[in-house]
């Protein structure tokens, strides 16, 4: 720890970036952190007493370690399902902010793209194809915590999805292996697992990656430039018209009348008791049913 007016009053001129309020996160309790900024390469933190401190590794992951624990984004609509938020419909607009003051961006593997986002032939393709040899690194993009890691037998293969301080999830499909476990917090530039073509056996190895906020994909290149490997903006304002809007057309719900269990539904939409389950984070077999409940069926 150190206390110096003149470094001070210097790295008062440069970028001040605070998206979080870390004032209850200090070791001291005697000091409030103020805010961090950025020297070069190092965080700086910044205390009430005017004392600051580079912001060291461990300390780094201690921060992120806390944040992760007690941000409601890594509790709510947080189960190991595919898609797990109820939403219907996209959001009309929503401003994403990418970076927080602790974290970077890192492209996930760097190649040619072979397939971009958008309608082909057969569907509409809801992420970036990356071109990759077999056992390439795979690296997650921004800091967060993975949500989803297994073997998806619906076409995405080996799966790693892991959600962001920024509220954006990122898909990483086709792994030949997987190196991080659900619940696991990851830090930017992190090896997910190795590139691979599972899920996709008819085609070359390749990295099929998608971004998605509350389960809706958008263009991962209106994010970054894989040639230059940076983001394109500090943030980015999405419209609705920028999501595939497939999943929430497709989505179906249901309210509860006086009577009706989980079979009955089963029946009426012609599926299964296990796969209304699956699609429902908050219900499992034991759950009490209870007359307006809304439950998704489709
Ligand atoms: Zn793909």
């Amino acid at each position: 720890m150190k206390s110096d007016k003149s470094i001070l009053q210097f790295l008062c001129f440069m970028f001040v970036s605070c998206f979080f309020n870390l004032t209850s996160l200090s070791q001291d309790n005697s000091k409030v952190i103020t805010g961090t900024i950025t020297n070069g390469q190092k965080k700086v933190i910044l205390y009430d007493d005017k004392s600051w401190e580079y912001l060291s590794v461990e300390r780094r992951k201690n921060l992120l370690k806390t944040f992760m624990d007690t941000s409601s984004i890594f509790t709510e609509d947080w189960s190991n399902i595919i898609f797990p938020y109820q939403d219907k419909y996209p959001p009309d607009s929503v401003l994403i902010t990418y970076l927080d003051s602790l974290d970077n961006f890192v492209i996930p593997i760097v190649n040619r793209i072979n397939s971009k986002f958008g309608y082909r032939k057969n569907g509409f393709h809801k992420g970036l194809d990356i071109h990759l040899t077999k056992g390439d690194k795979v690296k997650v993009a921004f800091n967060g915590k993975v949500r989803y890691a297994r073997f998806n037998s619906g076409g995405y293969g080996n799966l790693v999805i892991v959600r962001h301080f920024n509220g954006l999830e990122t898909y990483y499909a086709h792994l030949s292996q997987i190196n991080v476990s659900e619940n696991q917090n990851v830090q930017s530039g992190e090896i997910i697992g190795l590139g691979g073509n599972t899920g996709a056996e008819w085609t070359g190895t390749h990295l099929h990656f998608e971004v998605r906020y509350h389960d809706f994909a958008f263009d991962p290149q209106k994010m970054f430039s894989i040639e230059d490997s940076v983001l394109l903006n500090n943030e980015i304002l999405l419209r609705k018209s920028d999501f595939h809007a497939t999943i929430a057309a497709s989505r179906k719900y249901h309210v509860i009348k006086s009577g009706q269990t989980l079979s009955h539904l089963a029946v009426i939409y012609h599926t299964k008791t296990s796969s209304i389950l699956k699609i429902n984070a908050n219900l499992n077999g034991n759950s009490i049913i209870k007359i307006g409940q809304k439950i998704r069926v489709k």
